[in-house]
């Protein structure tokens, strides 16, 4: 049994896909698994990932710094420079529509592959560069259809909160 880590985020739904926004305070030069060595301008990241199941240990896993690097991401934010500042959920998105919606707003892949190395759908990566000053509203996936709402956690506010979406 794990010790409860106080900055999970609660609410999160069961399975869908989700974003982690990701703040590189400075560049980094990461060894990659198999991607190999890949280097990070300091800036914000989305992070896109999907949970059939489990999504909110899945999260915590991300959140927690100390474990053993099993995924791509493990590698970046295992890194003192990385830090998880938010993340959003969505049930009726997968993790590849989350990747083209961050490229679609001037989001770019700077490690080509990163984070999708099971892709179908031939993303770049599915960590896309967001830029060195990052503006939440720039790239906001539009307002959800499906009754069930985007939840969101930021650190900073420490606690979780349901975005209602604007019409
Ligand atoms: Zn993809």
């Amino acid at each position: 049994m794990e010790h409860s880590n106080p900055s999970v985020p609660r609410k999160l739904p069961a399975a869908g896909a989700y974003r982690l926004t990701i703040r590189l305070w400075r560049p980094v030069r990461l060894s990659v698994g198999r991607l190999g060595r890949v280097s990070l301008p300091a800036g914000a990241y989305y992070y896109c990932g999907s949970a059939r199941a489990n999504l909110p240990a899945r999260v915590a896993r991300h959140l927690r710094r100390a474990k053993k690097a099993h995924w791509h991401i493990d590698h970046l934010l295992g890194h003192p420079a990385a830090e998880a500042i938010e993340v959003r959920a969505w049930t009726d998105r997968t993790e590849c529509d989350l990747a083209a919606q961050a490229l679609g707003s001037g989001g770019r892949a700077v490690a080509v592959g990163f984070g999708s190395s099971d892709c179908r759908r031939g993303c770049p990566a599915h960590l896309i560069y967001m830029g060195k000053t990052h503006r939440q509203s720039r790239s906001q996936p539009r307002p959800s259809r499906s009754p069930c709402e985007p939840v969101t956690w930021s650190r900073r506010q420490g606690r979780t909160r349901s975005k209602q979406p604007s019409a």
